[in-house]
């Protein structure tokens, strides 16, 4: 029986290989989704900023690139297909069956992709766009605030910034661990009467991040004690 669609999403293929081919994981045969889920990532990125810029005029390029990773970021994917049950539909290789690969976020995630890249080839970029506008929509709507989204040293310089406040300084206090367990200690200090704060993490720019959340946690803290 040839199969020409997939319950949840709204098209009908035309040829129904393509289809196959999206729900065919490497370890299963050849042709499998690779090629299509390089072509569907783009159309999902281009769609994504499309939508963005209509739904956010006068939001700037960075907030913009902001909500997009939100929204086409890997873990959202793996949560449209699985609320599509698209992992039922896949078809995987022996070993990968075993090693427990249809549950794998980024192998669902993957088929998202392909099945959008398959889409475009067998029904053109409209469809392609109607089909991830549906898929989107509802996570567009409820996407937090560009503002939120910031990582903790961004949402601290821009803090100073609008001050007109000294920017924070990131020191390395001690790197220790050998190259595959590196254990790195930063603080960040800023100019005033405020105590340096530390992270430990595993890379310099997360122990960084944590130093400067904990930082922003000391500004309001105070802030709100005013
Ligand atoms: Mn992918």
């Amino acid at each position: 029986m040839p199969l020409n669609k997939v319950p949840g999403i709204d098209y009908v293929f035309r040829d129904g290989s393509l289809l196959l081919q999206a729900l065919t994981h490497r370890s299963h045969s050849s042709p499998h989704y690779e090629r299509l889920e390089f072509l569907g990532d783009s159309l999902l990125n281009l769609v994504a900023a499309d939508l963005l810029y209509r739904h956010h005029s006068g939001a700037p390029e960075g907030d913009l690139s902001r909500l997009r990773s939100r929204l086409v970021r890997g873990a959202t994917l793996a949560e449209i297909a699985k609320d599509l049950e698209l992992g039922r539909h896949l078809r995987l290789g022996v070993g990968e069956k075993r090693s427990g690969g249809f549950l794998r976020e980024s192998i669902l995630a993957d088929l998202v992709e392909a099945i959008i890249g398959a889409i475009y080839l067998d029904g053109g970029f409209d469809e392609a766009y109607r089909i991830v506008e549906s898929l989107l929509v509802d996570r567009l709507n409820n996407l937090p605030s560009a503002e939120a989204l910031k990582d903790p040293k961004t949402r601290l310089q821009e803090f100073r910034q609008a001050r007109g406040e000294p920017l924070p300084d990131y020191m390395v206090i001690s790197e220790s661990g050998a190259d595959h367990a590196k254990v790195f200690r930063v603080a960040c200090r800023i100019a005033g009467d405020w105590q340096d704060t530390e992270a430990v993490a595993s890379n310099r720019r997360r122990a960084e991040q944590e130093a400067a959340q904990k930082m922003l946690d000391q500004l309001m803290a105070r802030r709100s004690d005013d």
